[in-house]
């Protein structure tokens, strides 16, 4: 019999009409000839409220019991949901993490599944009951009650429809599917028929909270369809599968990240374990930092500017003091009203003249930029929050995201569960369902890097010189630009190595035209790149590329994160004892 893993969020559950709405769905599915189980979150904003309350009792509460409290919103749902089935004459049992056996690791508040037992669920379900499971919630080793983060029932869900080899998992919520950006944020956004799983990873880490990011990261894994819809319709939403709405397209989706803050550390020696020093230490607090851009060095000194989430930057300050007091020099400064918006999608990786429309973009809304990373699949620009929404709205409409798309595949082939070998593999191998996975350490030595230092920091520059480069038809593969000092910052990129000498000579006249500073090149550069799921999520990953650099004395020169590959870039005559330093480094870790 076909099974359906229905997710309902705080605003489906939040008063009794609406958990009655959502039990009548539930119902329906069954009646259609599914065994159903649905993952319920707290209702409306109980978990708001329960950590508010939290906070006047405690500035700093206990991690442990912070779980304890907050499983106790989805405790409370699970039950009613179970007393609305059986009032309209069905048989349904809630059930906590513990009681399914959402086994997770011990760490309070944000712990990652490791196993999950599906035996009892399995025979309540052949007993013909609705299975009603608390979301967010597991358990330890030691019986103690675990949460998975903010907005973690998605990844309940998921996870439950992963080892219940469900046919589908519906995520119902307040929108009526997969938006090119937040509807919040920008009203004609468009909704999409469709999202690939790559495209959605990017976009929920980047602030799309309408799936929590680890939930696509184990959907991509396991191979689970996800299809997010209204829990107020029963209008057909959006399919997150592995194929993308439109495969071409350059750019499908457009996300905001308000909350961050950057910090810059300058004068650092720029030597192999410098960044390794610096990221090592604000690892050890568990955080995630995003965005790095170091300046080539001068005078053997050097910068790192990075993002982090602005709720990370008091720890993260903390590490970064004590990193410089250990490298016996530099200061940082941090930048702490700026936000990020960045374009994402499929097509750009085998396109030119992405970046330059991006850029044309914020130019013409008279937005500065502050820093530039890009990945294979996403650019992200680093403003003045004030300046934040301007810049979505500026970029969405380049993109012309609200318009659909002249082609687009249909969906209903691939809306079902597709058995993936691959996934399957993965099931068996790894220790933890969430543990990293490896697929590839990968050498990429036909690349060149210029670098066009002192660029004016005012709107245009990035635009009018990736549209130039985009008009001599070169493709630019990753894009860095650093935080600007004194009204000036360096802007790097790579072009494939034959065409360097046209792409240097376009970026001369540009550094004439508007009183650059020297534009240098490196004919020879190794992009080094280690590929597979979670990598941002565990933060030790690039930390692990810096460590095995810094100890085969190999000086990191670019760098770039995104949630599916971080990519290094050194000098071209170490790429290849990069790659054996790196294939050492994951060998653990690495499933090929
Ligand atoms: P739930 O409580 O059901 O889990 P969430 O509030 O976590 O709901 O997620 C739904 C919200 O996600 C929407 O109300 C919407 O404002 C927001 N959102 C952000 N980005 C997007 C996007 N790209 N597409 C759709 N919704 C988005
Ligand atoms: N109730 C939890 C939260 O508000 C989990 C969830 O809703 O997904 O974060
Ligand atoms: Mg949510």
């Amino acid at each position: 019999m076909p099974l359906i893993v229905q997710k309902f969020g705080g605003t489906s559950v939040a008063d009794s009409q609406k958990i009655l709405a959502a039990a009548r769905k539930a119902i329906r599915a069954q009646q259609q000839g599914n065994q159903v189980v649905m993952v319920v979150s707290a209702m409306g904003k109980n978990t708001d409220m329960l950590v508010d309350l939290a906070g006047q009792i405690n500035d700093h509460p206990p991690a442990r019991e912070i779980d304890m409290l907050l499983s106790t919103g989805e405790q409370v749902s699970v039950a009613l949901m179970a007393m609305a089935i059986d009032s309209l004459g069905h048989k349904a049992v809630s059930l906590t993490g513990g009681q399914i056996g959402i086994k997770t690791d011990s760490s309070h508040t944000k712990a990652r599944i490791n196993s999950i037992s599906t035996e009892r669920i399995q025979r309540l379900l052949d007993e013909g009951n609705i299975v009603i499971a608390a979301g967010f919630q597991g358990i330890d080793e030691d019986l103690d009650i675990t949460t998975l983060g903010r907005g973690g029932s998605d990844l309940t869900a998921v996870a439950l429809a992963a080892v219940l080899g469900a046919d589908t998992c519906e995520i119902y919520t307040d929108v009526d599917g997969v938006y090119t950006t937040d509807p919040r944020a920008l009203p004609e956004a468009r909704r999409v028929s469709k999202a690939s799983y790559d495209e959605m990873l990017e976009l929920a880490s980047l602030g799309a909270g309408v799936l929590h990011s680890r939930s696509v990261e184990f959907a991509k894994k396991y191979g689970v369809p996800i299809h997010v819809r209204s829990s107020f319709s029963d209008t057909t939403g959006s399919f997150v599968v592995a194929d993308p709405e439109v495969p071409d397209q350059p750019v499908g989706g457009a996300a905001l990240t308000r909350n961050e803050a950057r910090v810059t550390v300058k004068g650092i020696p720029d030597r192999p374990g410098t960044s390794y020093a610096v990221f090592s230490k604000i690892a050890e607090q568990n955080v995630a930092v995003d965005m790095i851009v170091q300046n080539i060095g001068e005078d053997g000194k050097a910068d790192i500017s990075f993002t982090v989430l602005s709720d990370d930057l008091p720890s993260t300050t903390g590490a970064v003091g004590s990193a410089i007091d250990e490298l016996g020099a530099g200061q940082f400064e941090v930048g702490e009203t700026v936000a990020k918006v960045s374009v994402v999608g499929m097509g750009m990786a085998r396109q030119t003249g992405v970046a330059n429309r991006m850029f044309r973009a914020l130019a013409d809304a008279d937005v500065n930029i502050l820093m530039i990373t890009t990945s294979e699949i996403k650019i992200s620009a680093l403003v003045e929050r004030d300046q934040a929404l301007d810049a979505l709205r500026a970029v969405h409409s380049a993109f012309e995201l609200e318009k659909a798309p002249e082609s687009t595949q249909s969906t209903g082939d691939t809306a079902m569960r597709v058995e993936n070998s691959d996934a399957l593999d993965v099931v068996t191998r790894l220790a933890g369902m969430e543990d990293l996975m490896i697929d590839e350490v990968a050498l990429d030595d036909s690349q060149a890097r210029i670098t066009i230092s002192q660029i004016p920091d005012e709107p245009g520059v990035a635009a009018k010189t990736f549209e130039n480069i985009a008009e001599a038809d070169i493709f630019v593969d990753m894009i860095i630009q650093s935080f600007g000092h004194g009204g000036r910052a360096n802007l790097s990129f790579t072009v494939p190595r034959d065409e360097l000498d046209r792409a240097a000579e376009v970026a001369t006249s540009l550094a004439e035209q508007f009183g650059c500073g020297e534009v240098t090149s490196s004919p020879q550069v190794a992009k080094l790149s280690v590929s597979g799921v979670g990598l941002r999520s565990h933060v030790g990953v690039a930390i692990r590329m810096f460590k095995a650099l810094a100890d085969a004395a190999i000086n990191v020169e670019m760098i770039n994160t995104s949630e599916v590959r971080v990519n290094v870039v050194v000098d071209g005559a170490h790429g290849q004892r990069g790659l054996e330093c790196l294939q050492t480094a994951f060998a653990d870790v690495l499933l090929c």
